[in-house]
């Protein structure tokens, strides 16, 4: 280990004692990758910096929503200007209708929206709406999706092709997920086969339009357009979780991107611009299910908080007035970078395969193609947490999981990739033997 770690040391020894594993979310503790997590103090732009004074460039931006870097001005200008004026009524404010105004322009497909506190609260209400709305039970989801931690939603896969989902964690009762059916992603066969067994009975498919949460895994050329045609056809609805893509693929998401209108959308991470923010949405006829007016009940002391509602504002108006060089810059670095890491690879004789869309990308540890979680899983995860900490020791802030996508923000410089791309070089042939 090159750098200087004391004080991240003693400041994880002192977490571990208050908190299991020393963080108050799992794959914080760095125990995918073998190592002990570096304790953050301050972000600027591009960089985080540690608590010993190492530097980091950081391709993590929070696991997602820091699309303008740390500390963007705008984002904290408008923060300070509103926690100024109160933290937080339980009452309503204009910056709530401001927020949502902004969020229907980039996303048609919803004509109201509901503000929660984080993108598990989003899927897990919209998916109590679709319930609701259709008056079935059954739940469609794939291997390999994360779309938060509520008890329907952790879920594993059966064996076979359409059945019935497994817990995903301990406390799960089987009870509570034997209306969740997990299925394959990229693989329409085994969606019209889990429509065949439970002809009238699904209300929804919720589905990471592009999956961040197995590592970046994109949607086969159609897949997503049979999905709608499947779903539509069945009368069941389509839920895009875009909590990861929104505003991240594209100003409009996954469903701009790709030419897709669900029925309901689920956001979060990018539109809280670093605050805690999620939201679901669709038609008016069935947002207008949810309580007060409908009901679906569902609630929230710290929903649409002003804070949150502030640094979302600041950050999707950047993003509306900037969108049409932010979005194709973010894309061409990220090119660069993706391609570069994984020419270094293959120079070393590493076989790496990535899968990128716009600023959201991989570099998968194996010489499959990744198109699902048993592609996925053919991955040299021991490999990838010696590059992982070689990156970490040569200042470059990697997600600690072979399975979760990097990103790159507006703050990122040609030089951070040459920067990236050189550091990686030097990793690959360190850890060739
Ligand atoms: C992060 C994420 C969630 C959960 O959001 P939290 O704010 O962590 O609860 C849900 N769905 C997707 C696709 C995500 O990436």
């Amino acid at each position: 280990m090159s750098r200087k770690l004391d004080l991240s040391h003693s400041l994880q020894q002192r977490a571990e004692k208050f908190f299991p594993g020393g963080v108050n979310s799992p794959v914080r503790a760095f125990r995918a990758v073998g190592g002990e997590p570096p304790i953050i103090v301050s972000g600027n732009r591009a960089r985080m910096t540690d608590v010993d004074g190492n530097q980091y460039i950081d391709y993590v931006l929070s696991w997602g929503p820091l699309l303008l870097g740390h500390c963007a001005p705008e984002v904290v200008g408008a923060v300070i200007e509103a926690t100024r004026k109160g933290t937080s009524f339980g009452a309503s404010t204009p910056s709530e209708a401001d927020l949502a105004e902004e969020v229907i322009k980039a996303f048609p497909s919803m004509e109201k929206v509901r503000f929660v506190s984080s993108g598990t609260e989003a899927t897990m209400s919209a998916i109590r709406l679709a319930r609701a709305a259709t008056n079935r039970k059954y739940i469609v989801k794939f291997e390999g999706c994360y779309h938060g931690h509520s008890d329907a939603l952790l879920v594993k896969a059966g064996s076979g092709l359409a059945t019935f989902g497994i817990p995903g964690s301990a406390g799960v009762p089987e009870e509570f997920v034997k209306f969740t059916l997990a299925l394959p992603y990229n693989n329409v066969a085994a969606l019209k086969e889990a429509f065949q067994k439970f002809r009238g009975q699904i209300a929804c498919v919720i589905i990471e339009p592009v999956v961040g949460n197995m590592g970046c895994v994109p949607p086969k050329p159609g897949y997503l357009e049979s999905v709608r045609s499947l779903t539509q056809r069945e009368g069941t609805l389509l839920i895009l979780d875009e909590v990861m893509t929104g505003f991240r693929v594209s100003y409009g998401g996954a469903q701009e991107l790709y030419g897709i209108k669900p029925d309901l959308t689920t956001l979060g991470k990018v539109i809280g611009g670093g605050l805690p923010v999620g939201a679901y949405g669709g038609s008016a006829a069935l947002m207008n299910q949810v309580a007060p007016l409908g009901p679906v009940y569902q609630a929230g002391t710290l929903s649409g908080n002003p804070l949150a509602m502030a640094a979302g504002l600041a950050m999707l108006r950047t993003l509306s007035a900037g969108r049409e060089t932010i979005y194709p810059r973010l894309n061409t670095l990220s090119e660069k970078l993706v391609g570069g890491i994984t020419g270094a690879a293959r120079e070393a004789g590493i076989a790496v395969n990535a899968n990128q869309v716009g600023s959201m990308f991989t570099w998968f540890f194996t010489d499959h193609e990744v198109f699902d979680w048993n592609t996925a899983a053919t991955c040299n995860t021991e490999l990838f947490g010696r590059f992982h900490r070689g990156m970490l020791d040569a200042g470059v802030w990697l997600p600690a999981s072979q399975f979760e996508a990097a990103f790159l923000s507006t703050a990122h410089t040609e030089e951070d990739i040459d920067a990236t791309i050189a550091a990686a070089r030097k990793v690959f042939a360190a850890i060739r033997a």
